[in-house]
């Protein structure tokens, strides 16, 4: 038996045999003669085309078919299969870098196109050849089809995107901090979760049971007859407690001295709606819409996005819905859309800034909204604010669309505009933002990392990165002030709004809404239920 200890990232008790993610990179290999790098290059080709035709049969939806059918055709197309192989005979290069070089100038070529459809495209191409630079450097397609704890040096906000948490029942990383995306996702999806365990995870083996306790941030190798049975005791306290818990999902967030507090769930799907209304969340206070983006191949069109913010409105029934603009960059790429390397890209091209810099991109999650929203009660935000000029400019852009919308016959809805407080800057002139805004929303995770100057991602400065610090919660409590003073309605949708203690400052301050993910609904209820605000 072996006991790990790293950080709490996701809470609950799950046990199950480990499966293994790829460690690291495959080591660089030596380059061959052209026709060995030739077949090499076949090799990973017909590779590629087995795992496209495999995920075409096994695709849910009509576009998933469509997309891997389209890059399986790619793959016999023999002006790019020409490129490639002529790049390795007569330049003399691997068969990597010939891909890299083939994929860099078809994907320039279909950019330059007039056609946006064709632009699309360049997309493709680049997917196309990620895969098959995975191929060439011998790394297979590690995905777990049985019940286990996947355990990896780290998880992208994509890998954990793609988890079904009916065979992924919690996960264990050797890098990773609680506040980055994988964990926040982790947490929406109920899956439990430990970080930071460093390279002593290593040691475990595919296929040894594991313990994974995501409260303590605890993970037992191979455990002794009495490590089982405690944990599987502690397993079926937790099955009572969370059926104990569920009795309150009918019931309304009231503090004891009677102030109605609305708790909300922070989803990224649509398929999230179901675990929100299980736990009794009282609207939806987040949608991260970059969780439509994360795990799909291409970026999802205004169609896809319409139907699936159409499908959470309708399965809210008239709930609140705050659905936030594509929020990616930083700790969440996106593989459908590339980004530039940025020497600091939590401070670089993120959030707002990706779709103010790519119109069509912003076009289409706005159509698509306007088009939604009179399924429902729709609200929409915008993150990473950090002045007026680009909250006038949005109203600009959404103004623009609606016209468009409506010249061309589309019946369209209307939203509230808010805007997420989630910089120092907006929570110092919220004052001006509050005038032109319905609401606001704050994001205390990156509040919290830009306040104190610590990268929210870095397990070096998990420390430092604390929601508690007297300078957040000022800046917080401005904010609320502003909202306050022009009676508009202001929630935290950050992780702190979890956290009890916080919780109760936050509705001090005058926040009236908090918005925490669905398996955090009933315990934040419970702990409302107690407060005394007067
Ligand atoms: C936040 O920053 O607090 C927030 C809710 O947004 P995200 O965690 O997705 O950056
Ligand atoms: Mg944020």
């Amino acid at each position: 038996m072996k006991q790990f200890q790293g950080t709490a990232a996701s809470g609950g008790i799950c046990i199950a045999p480990c499966f293994r993610q790829q460690q690291a990179p495959a080591p660089a290999r030596q380059q061959l003669s052209p026709g060995e790098e030739l077949s090499h290059f076949e090799g990973a080709r017909k590779a590629a085309l087995a795992e496209l035709l495999a995920l075409r049969e096994e695709g849910t939806t009509r576009e998933a078919r469509e997309i891997f059918a389209t890059h399986a055709m790619m793959l016999t197309d023999e002006d790019f299969l020409d490129t490639v192989r002529r790049i390795i005979t007569l330049q003399q290069h691997s068969a990597t870098s010939a891909v890299k070089a083939a994929v860099g100038e078809f994907s320039s070529m279909f950019e330059e196109m007039d056609s946006a459809y064709m632009r699309e495209r360049a997309a493709d191409v680049r997917e196309i050849g990620t895969r098959l630079l995975r191929l060439l450097s011998g790394q297979v397609a590690a995905q777990p089809h049985t019940r286990c704890i996947l355990c990896a040096a780290e998880l992208s906000a994509a890998d954990t995107a793609s988890f079904d948490p009916a065979i992924v029942c919690g996960f264990a990383t050797e890098d990773g901090t609680a506040a980055s995306h994988a964990a926040i996702l982790a947490r929406a999806k109920g899956i439990p979760a430990v970080v930071g365990l460093g390279e002593a995870l290593r040691t475990v083996d595919a296929s040894t049971l594991l313990i994974l306790d995501g409260s303590s941030g605890i993970v037992i190798a191979d455990p002794d007859t009495a490590t089982l049975c405690r944990y599987e005791a502690a397993l079926k306290k937790q099955t009572q407690r969370n059926e104990q818990l569920h009795r309150l999902a009918a019931e309304e967030s009231r503090t004891a001295d009677g102030h109605k507090v609305i708790i909300a769930a922070n989803i990224g799907t649509p398929d999230e709606v179901e675990s929100a209304l299980k736990n009794g969340a009282e609207g939806v206070g987040l949608m991260r819409s970059e969780f439509l983006f994360l795990s799909s191949p291409t970026p999802p069109t205004e169609e896809m996005q319409f139907e699936a913010y159409k499908s959470v409105l309708t399965e809210m029934h008239g709930q609140r819905v705050v659905i936030r603009t594509l929020d990616i960059g930083a700790d969440k790429q996106a593989p459908c859309l590339p980004l530039p390397a940025e020497p600091n890209p939590a401070l670089g091209c993120r959030a707002i800034r990706v779709s103010l810099a790519r119109r069509d991109l912003f076009a289409a999650q706005i159509r698509a909204l306007l088009r939604a929203a009179k399924f429902g009660h729709l609200a929409v935000m915008f993150p990473l604010i950090i002045s007026l000029a680009e909250v006038r400019e949005i109203k600009r852009f959404v103004a623009l669309q609606k016209t468009a919308l409506t010249a061309g016959g589309y019946e369209v809805g209307s939203f509230e505009f808010g805007i997420m407080i989630e910089t120092p800057a907006a929570a110092l002139i919220s004052d001006s933002l509050a005038q032109e805004v319905d609401f606001f929303s704050i994001g205390t995770n990156d509040l919290t990392q830009y306040t104190l100057a610590a990268d929210r991602t870095n397990p070096a400065v998990a420390a430092l990165c604390d929601p508690h610090h007297p300078a957040v919660l000022g800046l917080i409590s401005v904010a609320a002030e502003s909202a306050r003073r022009y009676g508009k309605p202001v929630a935290v949708c950050g992780e702190a709004a979890a956290d009890p203690a916080l919780a109760e400052a936050f509705l001090r301050m005058g926040i009236t809404e908090l918005s925490v993910s669905p398996a955090a609904v009933l315990p934040l209820r419970e702990a409302v239920r107690s407060f005394h605000l007067d």
